[in-house]
């Protein structure tokens, strides 16, 4: 015989409110709704809630807040005591394990990382023995550290346990065991031990929000004008996604067929032996201003934006969010240095991609070879010879590949983070974008939307320099988007099979390279494995070379101003606009300019402001 299962009256209630037969199929009456239990049923809904789905969502929050309100949950003092007998068990015997330790003939630097190793565990420990009697004991305060309404196990261990021992400020244990909570009052020494972290903490949250936020200033100014321009631009160009990998792929169109990529059409590319789907992106749309519906696919509502939904802020909001979270909750947990960083400084290396200061800089081929021989210095570094063209590897990266390998150039010799300001100097813009976009999703373990992650490559790697104007009005050494020089690239243009398209510059746009893109055997190579036939190249004189200017001064090239103002640098953009007589238009994508003139803000066409 099978074990009985519980539901309760909440769960049934629940169900029967769902939106349609399917969903209601689907709801686990079993699942508990705590944190993970929550995302589920919000992802299941999007999934088979049908058009009413969002409202429906919108709606369970103010069912929970009613229920809650209706029981007259409150949390008395009774909730914050753990008088148990396996707590005290776990502190004494933790307390046993310190007192060994700081017993041994260590140094003081390898005894703080025994007791870290050790503490970890019991914090483990400790929690899952308090949140499981409170429970037991119907503690409300247990109950919402549970499923994550407020707070956490580990906050309410502290509370109502012990936090075992306080850090100092260099996130180094203090090693004083803390025998009591603070609900029960500590001991002076405890008290003294535990105001480090007390204080070391107000400040660390204070200053580690700060640095997103920052980025996220920075950030906006550089995407604010990606906005929903138009229903759809009808490229066909498109960049190309692993058809394993649905979470890029649902919610966009294919971009041959237009058609959208659902559950179903992913069922039918994999019978249909498709390896990777060439999709719409904002990556690639032709919109003359912003993203088009289409390129952009469709919200976390299931539907197609909206002209005029800024999709840049959304962007830059959501990146710089996590961001923030991701601060907060690595602040207690020692810092002991992992050499590429926490969340924000990986990110923020590369976003900003400063010049001279690169973190963990990878080393990549200067050209295309096979790798010849890897030789060790006295210092530990390497020379990794690629046909007698030797590439230096420090030592503290190791080395990626082996003699013999066949290299491209810009390909990863050594571990480390690729410097995207390199990539694009040897492989072009469209290479830089697709390494950008990627890495950052790499960065921020896959949660987020990729479509972020694109608007923002995007926007950081479009400039280019003139070299030669050819028959336009640019100076050599102007710093334009590459969308400005693509209408006079168009002008003289020639189709060529892409077999004697080699030393051409690049008309129109092909998957992710851009137009202006100086053509070399490796791009050749590319095209054909994707399969183009032939390519559009420019007879138009003008050559350009690619710039990664970093999202310190990306901004600073806007040719906008007023919009520019927003940035840093003020008395520089307003001296400089002058002495060229720089114009803002009162009805642009961009926000900044209607906003500060105020009347007519909101009333542009197409998206405009
Ligand atoms: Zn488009």
């Amino acid at each position: 015989m099978s074990e009985p299962r519980y539901t309760t009256a909440g769960a049934l209630q629940l169900k029967h409110s769902m939106p349609t037969e399917a969903a209601k199929q689907h709801f686990d009456i079993y699942r508990p709704l705590d944190k993970a239990g929550m995302s589920d049923m919000v992802t299941m809904l999007l999934k088979h809630g049908g058009p009413e789905s969002h409202e429906h969502i919108n709606n369970l929050g103010k069912i929970f807040f009613n229920k809650a309100t209706e029981i007259g949950a409150s949390t008395p003092l009774s909730d914050y005591v753990n008088d148990s007998e396996g707590r005290q068990a776990i502190i004494q015997e933790y307390d046993l394990k310190v007192k060994q330790i700081l017993a041994k003939d260590l140094s003081p630097a390898a005894k703080n990382k025994e007791l870290a190793d050790m503490t970890g565990g019991y914090n483990k420990k400790i929690e899952k023995q308090n949140l499981d009697y409170l429970l037991s004991r119907g503690s409300t305060a247990a109950k919402m550290a549970k499923t994550g309404a407020r707070g956490n196990s580990s906050q309410l261990a502290s509370g109502t346990s012990t936090p075992l021992m306080s850090l100092n400020a260099k996130g180094e244990l203090i090693p004083v065991v803390i025998k009591h909570s603070f609900a029960e009052g500590m001991t002076p020494a405890e008290h003294l031990a535990m105001s480090y972290m007390g204080r070391g903490s107000t400040v660390l949250s204070q200053l580690s929000t700060a640095l997103p936020g920052a980025l996220f200033k920075k950030l906006a100014p550089t995407v604010f004008h990606e906005v929903i321009t138009e229903d759809d631009c009808k490229t066909h160009n498109g960049i190309l996604v692993d058809i394993g990998d649905s979470k890029s792929l649902l919610g966009r169109y294919e971009a041959e067929t237009n058609r959208l990529v659902d559950e179903e059409e992913i069922k039918h590319l994999v019978s249909a032996g498709v390896k990777r789907v060439k999709v719409r992106s904002s990556l690639t749309c032709e919109a003359h201003e912003g993203i088009c519906k289409h390129c952009f696919g469709l919200m976390a509502h299931g539907r197609l934006p909206e002209i005029g939904e800024n999709v840049g802020v959304i962007a830059a909001q959501s990146v710089s969010e996590v961001l923030t979270q991701a601060m907060l909750s690595t602040k207690h947990k020692a810092s002991v240095g992992e050499r590429k960083g926490n969340q924000y400084e990986q990110a923020s290396n590369l976003l900003l991609n400063p010049s001279d200061n690169f973190k963990d800089e990878a080393t990549i081929s200067d050209i295309n070879g096979k790798v010849t021989r890897i030789s060790p210095t006295a210092l530990g570094d390497f020379h990794v010879f690629v046909n007698e063209k030797s590439h230096f590897v420090p030592n503290n990266q190791a080395v990626k590949v082996v003699v013999g390998d066949t290299i491209n150039q810009g390909q990863r010799l050594s571990t480390g983070t690729i410097n995207p300001r390199k990539l694009v100097q040897l492989r072009g813009l469209g290479a830089g974008r697709e390494y950008m976009a990627k890495e950052l999703r790499d960065i921020y373990g896959g949660g987020l939307d990729p479509r972020h992650f694109e608007i923002i490559a995007k926007n950081l790697i479009k400039y280019v320099e003139i070299m030669d104007p050819g028959e336009t009005g640019f100076l050599p050494g102007d710093k334009v988007n590459v969308s400005e020089v693509a209408k006079f690239l168009n002008k003289k243009t020639e189709e060529l099979p892409v077999d004697r398209a080699e030393g051409g510059v690049l008309a129109k746009p092909v998957h992710t390279l851009t137009p202006g893109t100086l053509l070399d055997a490796n791009h050749i190579a590319e095209l054909k494995g994707w399969g183009v036939k032939t390519v559009h190249v420019s007879n138009s004189g003008l050559r350009v070379a690619p710039l990664v200017p970093g999202l310190q001064t990306a901004k600073l090239l806007d040719p906008n101003w007023i919009s520019k103002l927003s940035f840093s640098r003020l008395k520089d953009t307003l001296q400089n606009s002058a002495a060229i007589g720089a114009e803002s238009d009162l009805h642009s994508v961009d926000p900044i300019t209607p906003y500060i003139m105020g009347s007519e803000f909101g009333e542009g066409e197409n998206g405009r402001y």
